[in-house]
């Protein structure tokens, strides 16, 4: 039971909405993505402003509660949300600020990356995000951000150029390359185990229209498919993005009917530069096979970014492992060939990012995010409608992995991972872990911010 008298106190200092477990509004306040995760905190606070977070954050710790942070609520560990504690829900915190003379935005820790395209794209502006609309910006950036820009313009992380962030002790500190250096390394790729981050700052990039979309080949080519990707990806311009994937088509437009739920494989192009070599630059991947289809073609940025959408509402259940890879093998390609196309469902999607160009020459101790030699980071993401398959779906997740790690850099993107313990952790930074619990040693100590892909403090 919490005592009345803390809570009439938060009541007090909280402008935004509290939810408790009587209120009509909270199963729908405690649904996370991910379908599977079934949790009851205590107190979802919707906060208003930077000091309502501060509130939360004091009031969970002096009480002793869980604390769970939540932006878009896509983690699919259910990192959002806990039993019995407290969860910050930055959902209201949407403000958003582009400097379009200076190339930057500020972003609240609420926004989506919909949010924030929809804020740069009229002044022909973007920051690199993922490949979906609907994932939050802190939490995907705070952990790295692979996407559609990544090659051109690096990962989410990359681009951060300050952060605003409530601490374990209730202070709001900004991090930046002048002002707590130490922290400013940590929160790129070391996720959300340094504070509440109210907001962000990021370069922009010139991206308006872009040459993007679908390339599908039959699964009898997969093999030579996929290394004729890896060979134009490795000599590939900067501007061009193009990730691999084992997919089932989408039953409807703009698919030719023929072609629905067929499982196929696929290369999903961005080419992010000067329109007039678009056709040049992409045309050796749209002409290879022949393939089935060719989907490619001029779209607003917003639009590629927005287009698996549809593919991926809340609720589906989702269990997820990933890898890097430095290379990929005959060897390796051999296990990808087996295990790719029993792919289950249309919501699944078994992905090969590239994490090279602008990503790949950011030193490797520059930020937390150590797999600057990788080439691409693998999910392998079952996502179904019926918990009654579980059992099935993640078998298949579990067997692919299993055959296709051992071809592995070692570690894993953080954003990609389940709850896969410290070993795995310590895999995804390599010789950053150390400095990242020097971080959490003097931001953290009492570890007030665990769920998370934990950084556990050593003091
Ligand atoms: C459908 C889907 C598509 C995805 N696509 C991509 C993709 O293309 N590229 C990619 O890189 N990743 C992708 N991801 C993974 C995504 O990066 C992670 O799930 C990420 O955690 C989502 O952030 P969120 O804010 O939506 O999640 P939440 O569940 O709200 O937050 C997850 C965790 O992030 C931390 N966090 C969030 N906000 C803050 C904050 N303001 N301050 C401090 N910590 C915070 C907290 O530790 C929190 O528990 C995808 C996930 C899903 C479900």
């Amino acid at each position: 039971m919490l005592d009345v008298k803390t809570l009439d106190e938060l009541s007090a200092s909280v402008r935004g909405e509290i939810i408790q477990p009587d209120d009509p509004q909270y199963d729908d306040a405690r649904t996370v993505y991910n379908g599977m995760i079934d949790r009851r905190p205590r107190l979802i606070v919707r906060c208003a402003d930077v000091a309502d977070v501060i509130a939360c954050v004091n009031y969970a710790r002096e009480t002793g509660l869980t604390l769970s942070i939540r932006g878009g609520g896509h983690n699919v560990v259910g990192f959002a949300t806990n039993d019995g504690g407290l969860v910050i829900d930055l959902c209201r915190m949407k403000g958003i600020r582009v400097d379009a003379e200076k190339r930057t935005v500020r972003a609240q820790g609420g926004c989506t990356w919909g949010d924030l395209d929809h804020a740069t794209h009229p002044f022909g502006l973007h920051a690199p995000g993922g490949v979906i609309s609907t994932t939050g910006v802190a939490g995907l950036s705070l952990g790295g951000g692979i996407g559609h820009l990544t090659r051109k313009a690096g990962l989410s992380c990359d681009n951060i150029i300050s952060a605003d962030v409530v601490t374990a002790s209730g202070e709001l500190v900004t991090a930046s390359a002048n002002k707590n250096p130490d922290l400013y390394w940590a929160l790129r790729g070391g996720g959300g185990n340094f504070g509440v981050v109210t907001s962000l700052e990021f370069k922009l990039h010139e991206v308006s229209t872009v040459f993007g979309g679908p390339v599908l080949w039959s699964l009898d080519k997969a093999k030579d498919a996929m290394r004729f990707w890896q060979q134009h990806m490795a000599n590939a311009p900067d501007d061009l993005n193009a990730f691999f994937a084992f997919l089932i088509v989408p039953p409807g437009p703009p698919f030719p009917e023929e072609l629905h739920n067929k499982t196929v494989c696929a290369v999903v192009i961005c080419y992010a530069g000067p329109m007039e070599k678009a056709e040049e630059v992409t045309r050796p991947l749209r002409e290879f096979g022949p393939p089935l289809l060719d989907g490619v073609g001029p779209m607003p940025f917003p639009a590629l970014q927005a287009a698996f959408d549809p593919l991926l509402p809340p609720g589906l259940q989702h269990y997820w492992k990933g890898d890097f890879f430095k290379e990929l093998s005959d060897e390796a390609i051999e296990a990808h060939v087996k295990f790719g196309p029993d792919i289950p469902t249309v919501n699944s999607a078994v992905h090969f990012y590239p994490v090279s160009g602008a990503a790949g020459r950011v030193g490797k101790n520059d930020t937390p995010w150590s797999y600057r030699d990788a080439q691409f980071a693998l999910v392998i993401a079952a996502v179904y409608p019926d918990p009654a398959d579980s059992q099935k779906n993640i078998q298949w997740v579990r067997d692919y992995w299993e055959a296709a790690h051992p071809y592995s850099a070692g570690g894993a993107y953080v954003n990609f991972m389940m709850d896969e313990g410290e070993d795995r952790i310590r895999a995804s930074y390599r010789d950053n872990y150390d400095r990242l619990v020097q971080v959490k040693n003097e931001y953290d100590p009492g570890n007030l911010f665990h769920l998370n892909q934990n950084i556990k403090p050593a003091v």
